[in-house]
This record gives C-alpha cells, structure tokens and sequence, in this order.
C-alpha cells in the first residue's frame, strides 16, 4: 500500500498531536502534507517546521505575519475559513482528517468529499448536526468516511461493512470524572475538576462534554449516521476502565468488542491504513494485568444528556444541530466559569424545547437551526 497524503484540520489540538505522532511512527504510511489550526500561530509553526507539509492554514488572519516569521521554510500558505476548505481540497492528497473542535469542519468536511478526499472525522459535532448531509454527499461520490473518535472506529471495526446483521451498538463510557458523585452536589464542581478526567487526555470541550455525558449522547447521535443504524438501537454502556472501546450485538446474539489501550494514536492510524493493519510502537494490552473490566448503567436521571441526545436523534431534522449549538454555547459560559455545572444540560434542554425542528432540512436549515440555538443558548445564559 502506498504512504497516505494526510492533511490535518486541527493540528494543533490533542487529536491533531496524536496524528503527527502516528506520522511519525508510520513513515512508510503517512505522509502530513498540509495542517491547519485556528490561531495558535506559534504552535503551527513548530509543527510545519518539524513536519514539513507543502500547505498550512491558520483561520486567524491577524496572526499570519506571526506565522510567517516562525516558519523556516516556506509552504504554501491559506488563511480564514475559506482557507480551511482550500486546503482541504486543493492540495494533493488522499485523506482529509477532520480534528477541529466544534462545527467550523462542517464546510472544509464537504469541500473534501467535493474534491474526492477520503475523510477521516474526529469532530463529531459536525455529524450529529449535519450527518445525513455528510454521509449522503460522501455516498454519492463513493467516498469512505472513516471515524476517528475511538468508539466509533471500534464499531467500524468490529462491523468490518456488516451493518445489515447488526442487532445492537453498544458505546461503552468511562463515566467521567463525577461517575460516583451524588448529584446533590453537581452545582458545586469546579472547572478545574470537570477538566480531570480519569482515563483519556483531550482538547477541553470534550473533557466537559465528557463529564456532563454530552460526549456520549453527541456519539449516539453520530454512531446513527455513520453506520445507518435507527437511534433506538445504539446503547450506552459505562465502562471506567476504557479499555472496551465500544462493541457490536449482531442478529445472532454475538457480540464482538475492539479493546486496546485508551490512546487516540490507535484509532487515528486504523483510520489512516484502512483496510490494512500495520506494526507500531503503542503499547500491547497485558491482560495479566487489567485487574478487571466492569460494565454498568448509566445515571440516565442524574446525567440528563443521554435522553437529551435519544431525543434530539429520534425526532431528527434540526435537532441534534440544536442541541449540539446550545451545547457548545453552554460548555464554554461553564469553562469561562460564567455559570455552574447542571446549568449545561439545563440550557440544552430550555434551547431544545423552545426549538421547532425542521424536517429532512438542507445545509442553510441546519446553518440557521445552529446559529439560532446559540443566540438563544446565550439570552437563556444570560438571564
Ligand atoms: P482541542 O481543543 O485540543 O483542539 C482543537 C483544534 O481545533 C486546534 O487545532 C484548534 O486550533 C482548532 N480549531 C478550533 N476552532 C477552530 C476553527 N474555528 N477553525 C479552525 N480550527 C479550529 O480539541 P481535541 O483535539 O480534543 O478535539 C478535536 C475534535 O476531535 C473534537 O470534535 C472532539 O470532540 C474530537 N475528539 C477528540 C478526542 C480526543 O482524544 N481529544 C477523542 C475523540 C474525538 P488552535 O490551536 O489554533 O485553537
């Protein structure tokens, strides 16, 4: 197989630092030629000097000169959003990985497919808005969607292109930090505390969403569409450990789980030399030492996320856009320590219901949806 042309949306974040370590235990099968990050110029320009690609992008264009002046080299360079998309579809490549936090990998997501990129997607937000547009478009051009959030990557895994069998998914959840916390005390956790969590090292956005469960309830959202499976069987499962990263029930009763260690550089290389497999450096799992791997029901009542997502999925149309809107609003008020902790489900589900969805909406429908949802997410804040 030859070395993948990858261009990484996000380079800069977790998920983005964990595909250049991927790159560079994989030479043979990865090649970084283009990243893009928001505004942290300095970081991306440390990263394009260690990783030569031929194009960078930084959305910010106030800080381009600063970028310029800590590159040592000279790559072709795109700013603003609607640089984003032209370096996802005008470089030369094979796969776009998508990896920016919140909805901004919307537009350069189809500018990819458009341009007939595989693409890699660890955003998740940008399928529980728009996943039936992502994945109608990627169909249509025969384009392979591949997940790189690892629950969903496990479920591709183990579905190996058998979603017609499939019986249940079921996500595993670590629970997040506050798994044990009674809920009488939800008001006082602090953001300090909400950002530990027990078993994965992540952007912040998606510490919080893993600690209110939104992560999960955004992943129930997106294992719908990108494996065609109806809301009311994907299943969620709290599993501390997070060594099962998510498992498939088919129609015959089997299940078939994906387990490794709880490091993105797993899924994101799966991801890159799909379909084959090859040798790395991560860590092999002892089983002589997983002491033990439990599995329990989640606080439906105490974490109101989950239903919250079931919900928005069942009813569909501009829904889960809503709520994935009023959530990054709510999250980041949270972070700015502007409101408490429950205040997040709280405002979800104020902006929810005040939400009249739109039915089998297009791209604009569910741009509006998004933009009302954090106008009214922030007057519900502020009141
Ligand atoms: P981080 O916060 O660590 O990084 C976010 C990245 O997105 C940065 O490169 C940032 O650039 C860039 N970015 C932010 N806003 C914009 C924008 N408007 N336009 C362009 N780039 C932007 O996030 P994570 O890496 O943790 O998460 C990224 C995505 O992957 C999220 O959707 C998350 O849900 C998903 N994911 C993450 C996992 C993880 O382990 N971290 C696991 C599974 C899924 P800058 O540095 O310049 O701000």
């Amino acid at each position: 197989m030859k070395r993948k042309r990858v261009v990484i949306l996000g380079a800069t974040g977790s998920i983005g630092e964990s595909a250049a370590k991927v790159a560079r235990d994989i030479p043979d099968r990865m090649e970084i030629v283009g990243i893009a990050a928001n505004s942290n110029a300095q970081k991306l320009a440390a990263q394009a000097n260690e990783l030569r690609p031929g194009a960078v992008c930084l959305v910010d264009e106030a800080k381009l000169d600063e970028l310029r002046r800590n590159l040592n080299y000279q790559p072709q360079i795109f700013a603003g959003e609607r640089g984003l998309c032209e370096i996802a579809s005008a470089v030369e490549a094979d796969m776009v990985l998508i990896a920016i936090v919140g909805t901004a990998g919307l537009r350069p997501a189809l500018a990819a497919i458009e341009a007939g990129r595989h693409l890699a997607v660890a955003s998740k937000e940008i399928l529980v808005m728009a996943g039936e547009i992502v994945m109608r478009e990627a169909r249509a051009r025969d384009i392979p969607v591949l997940p790189v959030d690892s629950e969903h990557n496990a479920i591709f895994q183990c579905l190996d292109g058998r979603a017609s069998e499939v019986r249940r998914i079921i996500l595993t959840a670590s629970g997040g930090p506050f798994r044990q916390t009674p809920a009488g005390v939800f008001s006082t956790i602090t953001v300090e505390e909400a950002l530990k969590h027990p078993t994965w090292n992540m952007g912040p956005k998606i510490t919080v969403d893993s600690a209110t469960l939104f992560n999960k309830g955004l992943e129930m959202i997106e294992a719908h569409w990108l494996f065609g499976v109806g809301m009311a069987r994907v299943e969620v499962v709290i599993h501390p450990q997070s060594i099962v990263h998510s498992m498939v029930e088919f129609s015959d009763g089997s299940v078939l789980a994906q387990l490794s260690h709880s490091n993105m550089c797993f899924p994101i290389q799966y991801a890159v030399t799909w379909p084959e497999r090859v040798p790395n450096s991560l860590p092999p799992l002892d089983f002589a030492k997983l002491s033990k791997l439990e599995f329990a029901t989640p606080r439906y009542d105490d974490f109101p996320a989950l239903n919250l997502a079931r919900r928005a999925g069942e009813i569909g149309g501009t829904l889960p856009a809503v709520l994935n809107a009023a959530n990054e609003i709510a999250v980041s008020a949270f972070l700015e320590k502007r409101m408490s902790f429950p205040r997040i489900w709280q405002t979800v589900a104020q902006v929810m219901d005040r939400h009249r969805s739109v039915a089998q909406p297009d791209l604009d429908a569910i741009l509006a949806a998004d933009q009302w949802a954090r106008e009214e997410a922030r007057r519900v804040i502020a009141a």
